[in-house]
């Protein structure tokens, strides 16, 4: 195992998620030990490669194995240092299916064969079936397979009253011991840690399974898509890391929600909502990562060309709902999917920033963060870069919808009703300016025609205008102004 500073910062890597994944390799490597396990081990500025493969080389030609067993990368890049420090050592490399998931990479690849279209609602039905997760016979548990309808609610004017706090894990030694390290080594990482509480271990995980699932999954479906002024975790479940990290398999965290509602703990909609996140939305995209390689890192389906404007750096800006998901970004390394695809995913899409730029920003910031579940995520759903191959239509809306899901608008500078003048929403603005500018493409498309109508009764004067004003927030953007 190696610590090497590359790692952190390929991309620049969020200081809390480069503390996570140093304090889960060395608890992980601590626990190898314990049973009695040789494991070698490099710990960051204690030895002088700076790479994985420069660190996987030099050991391969001291300790000349007979060849390396590795689990399925979670990422091409990382696969390719593998097989360059592989073949310059003479070391046969054997690759392994990862069975940290519901679903192979084998029986993804057979379900997608074939198929025009690879949507994931048809996936996860096919999943429920096979693995026989809230099913009642051949029926879906309820009747019906999706109970999206009831999982789309939002706080109202009053608010979410009062939350439950999340189970908390505070820096042990050994991750107060990381966090030293990565002061000392990596001092120029972005974000902060002060506030890190992450599992960092399996037992660690289980508790915050069994915390979620009696204290927030009963509202995890009404209010998964809500948000609110300083309020990170609302009703989610804070375990993507974990199952990312391997610290959780995604079947114990699917099945301690099922008996949740077979035990009558829980709605039978909030624990769908749930299981469909797990075992529809996760397996998917980590099967659309890996059948499409290379080309998620090409596909550009709208021309994008933007950089990604400072604000995503510092949350320096009067855009309420941009200084909220931004700022709690920064300090937690943590922003709930909402944010993610309707906040700062969506504020990228309108303005037109490079697929490049947008994704390298995901990718090091977010504790969560590996690139078979972020690519498919910020190209496919967030930015509908590739196209449509996962999205049926471009996640587009105006600030309205922003107003309707948070309480961001009732304390912004701006108007998510108004898309011109000195109080216009940028997102309205923007959004009008997208539709516009990607007329041909959709107006046309049974999926999208009935969004685009909107366009054609506007007056063209009132567009015009609203389209100036969009290149004009495009510039500023562009030099680096406040807005
Ligand atoms: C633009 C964008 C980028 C994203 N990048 C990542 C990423 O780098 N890593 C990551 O793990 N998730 C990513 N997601 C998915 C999702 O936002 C996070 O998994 C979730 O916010 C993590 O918080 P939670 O554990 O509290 O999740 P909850 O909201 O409580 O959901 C429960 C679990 O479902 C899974 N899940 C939910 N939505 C998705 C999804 N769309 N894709 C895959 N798994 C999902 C996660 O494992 C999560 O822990 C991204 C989503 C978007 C829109
Ligand atoms: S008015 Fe616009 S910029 Fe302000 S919080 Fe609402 S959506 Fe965001």
């Amino acid at each position: 195992m190696a610590e090497v500073a590359a790692e952190s910062q390929h991309v620049p890597s969020h200081t809390a998620r480069t503390t996570l994944f140093l304090a889960a390799m060395r608890h992980f490597a601590r626990a190898r030990r314990e049973q009695g396990l040789t494991v070698h081990y490099r710990r960051l500025g204690q030895h002088a490669e700076t790479t994985l493969d420069a660190a996987l080389e030099a050991d391969l030609k001291r300790l000349q194995p007979r060849q390396l067993c590795v689990l399925q990368p979670g990422e091409h890049r990382v696969q390719g240092l593998l097989e360059t420090a592989c073949r310059a050592g003479g070391t046969p490399l054997e690759i392994h299916e990862d069975p940290h998931f519901l679903v192979p990479l084998a029986a993804f690849s057979e379900w997608a064969r074939g198929r025009k279209q690879l949507r994931m609602e048809y996936f996860y039905r096919e999943q429920r079936a096979r693995l026989d997760i809230l099913m009642n016979g051949d029926e879906p548990a309820g009747g019906q397979w999706n109970f999206d309808a009831d999982n789309r609610g939002h706080f109202g004017g009053q608010g979410p009253g009062l939350l439950p706090e999340p189970l908390s894990f505070p820096p042990d030694a050994i991750t107060r011991e990381c966090q030293q390290d990565i002061q000392r080594h990596l001092p120029d990482l972005p974000g902060q840690d002060e506030a890190f509480d992450w599992p960092v271990t399996p037992q660690q995980a289980r508790a915050a399974l069994d915390d979620f699932i009696a204290h927030r999954l009963p509202h995890f479906g009404t209010y998964q898509d809500a948000m609110w002024t300083d309020q990170p975790w609302l009703y989610h479940a804070r375990l993507s890391a974990a199952l990312n990290l391997h610290l959780i398999h995604p079947r114990e965290v699917v099945t301690a929600a099922e008996q949740a509602w077979r035990d009558g703990d829980a709605p039978l909609a909030a624990t769908e909502g749930f299981i469909r996140q797990i075992l529809g939305w996760r397996e998917y995209v980590r099967g659309l990562y890996f059948h499409f390689g290379g080309e998620w890192h090409e596909w550009n389906a709208l021309g994008a060309r933007e950089p990604l404007p400072s604000l995503y750096w510092d949350a320096d800006t009067s855009m309420q709902c941009l200084h909220q998901a931004v700022g709690q970004t920064l300090r937690l390394g943590y922003a709930h999917h909402i944010q993610r695809l309707m906040v700062t995913g969506l504020f990228a899409q309108l303005l037109g920033v490079r697929p490049a730029a947008i994704h390298a920003w995901y990718l090091g910031i977010y504790v969560d963060a590996v690139e078979w579940v972020e690519l498919p995520n910020v190209i496919g759903m967030s930015q509908y870069a590739d196209g449509g191959r996962m999205a049926s239509k471009p996640y587009v809306a105006s600030g309205r919808y922003i107003q309707r899901m948070s309480n961001y608008c009732q304390h912004c500078a701006f108007d998510p009703g108004t898309a011109v003048g000195k109080k216009a929403c940028p997102f309205t603005t923007l959004y009008w300016d997208f539709l516009a500018r990607h007329r041909d493409r959709f107006a046309r498309h049974p999926r999208t025609a009935l969004q685009w109508k909107h366009l054609e009764k506007m007056d063209p004067e009132r567009l015009q205008a609203i389209r100036e004003r969009a290149g004009e927030l495009r510039k500023s953007l562009a030099k680096g102004d406040r807005i």
